[in-house]
């Protein structure tokens, strides 16, 4: 069997619990307080980083699970109600085939989401058929005119998620426009 990488839920989960608040007398003042425990009581600043680094991880995790498992539903996602204008967004790029958009919680100086405005199927790449080649070329061709109009050409990172285990949070495909600083690699 494969040892457990450091991205692995494994290591994740175990690490979580080992370092998870224990009940010692000040935690549990804290607890029946009402106020939020952010670290164990004694960790050091970089134990404590890696503390909240490991529980968001672990969170984000569970949030894409949970946005994994509700796909097959058919239901609209948050990105077809940007496309109906029903929920605002700052729009980068359009044109008939696609959407281009900032992100809400951007990662970068620049960060641009790309869509497809009709989903057809494509809640995630690996459900691209080939009645689909056009609009994936479409959107790639989006994504290099969007980091012209953002100025960015010179350097710049598409990417995308796809499901659960890559932390896909929303089930309509789309390509993130990454750039405006230093793109370190390899990716988180
Ligand atoms: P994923 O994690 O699925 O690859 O990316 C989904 C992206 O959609 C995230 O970067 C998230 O910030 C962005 N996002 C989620 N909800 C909204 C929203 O209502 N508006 C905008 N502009 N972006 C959103």
């Amino acid at each position: 069997m494969a040892a457990a990488t450091v991205s692995s839920p494994w290591f994740l989960l175990s690490s979580y619990r080992a370092l998870r608040p224990r009940t010692t007398p000040a935690n549990l003042i804290l607890r029946l307080s009402g106020r939020r425990i952010r670290a164990p009581v004694g960790l050091t600043a970089p134990h404590t980083r890696l503390f909240r680094h490991i529980t968001h991880a672990v969170d984000e995790e569970a949030s894409a699970r949970a946005a994994a498992a509700r796909v097959d539903s058919g239901a609209p996602t948050i990105f077809d109600k940007i496309i109906s204008k029903e929920i605002p967004s700052t729009v980068v790029y359009e044109d008939d085939k696609v959407l281009a958009f900032r992100d809400i919680n951007p990662q970068a100086p620049v960060h641009v989401l790309i869509i497809p405005k009709q989903r057809d199927g494509l809640t995630e790449l690996g459900k691209a058929d080939h009645r689909h080649e056009e609009v994936l070329g479409r959107l790639l061709y989006a994504a290099k005119v969007v980091a012209e109009k953002e100025g960015i050409s010179e350097g710049f990172r598409v990417v995308i998620n796809n499901g659960a285990s890559a932390c896909q949070s929303v089930y309509h495909l789309h390509l993130h426009v990454l750039g405006g600083r230093l793109m370190k690699w390899p990716p988180g």
